[in-house]
């Protein structure tokens, strides 16, 4: 079983990540353009017990989602580097930022979301499947 480890600019905080990615996903949402500066932000839901912060105490800011739902986004409070997010319907999953990860090579998108508010200035793989909002059956 493969274990990730990964931590925010400063490196006060550090977490270990276990298992492999259950969907792997490009957020193009307003929110996430807004946290991140860039115009989308690459993702991995992982499973949420098999993830755990080794060092530091990261804060926490929780946002609604246009469906309603409690987004936990949490991130390094001494040099703001979002980190991860956690949706209240899927305590089970945690989203991590692939670009916080040590190596973040292994990241292969399953999935372009929430296109609906993709920058006309970003660049886009043809190859991989495109939704406005989440794809159909997943809930997180
Ligand atoms: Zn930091
Ligand atoms: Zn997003």
């Amino acid at each position: 079983m493969s274990v990730r480890a990964g931590g925010c600019l400063c490196g006060a905080v550090r977490y270990e990540a276990g298992g492999e990615p259950l969907f792997s996903l490009q957020c193009h949402c307003r929110d996430c353009q807004r946290a991140s500066g860039a115009a989308h932000v690459a993702a991995v839901r992982m499973p949420s017990a098999q993830f755990r912060i080794t060092k530091g105490a990261p804060k926490t800011y929780i946002a609604k989602s246009d469906a309603g739902n409690e987004i936990s986004r949490v991130f390094c409070g001494d040099c703001g580097t979002p980190l991860c997010v956690q949706v209240a319907t899927r305590p089970d999953l945690v989203g991590l930022r692939v670009t916080t990860f040590d190596d973040p090579s292994f990241f292969k998108p399953d999935a372009d979301i929430f296109t609906k508010s993709a920058q006309p200035w970003d660049h886009f793989d043809p190859a991989v499947p495109k939704f406005d909002t989440y794809p159909v059956g997943k809930s997180y």
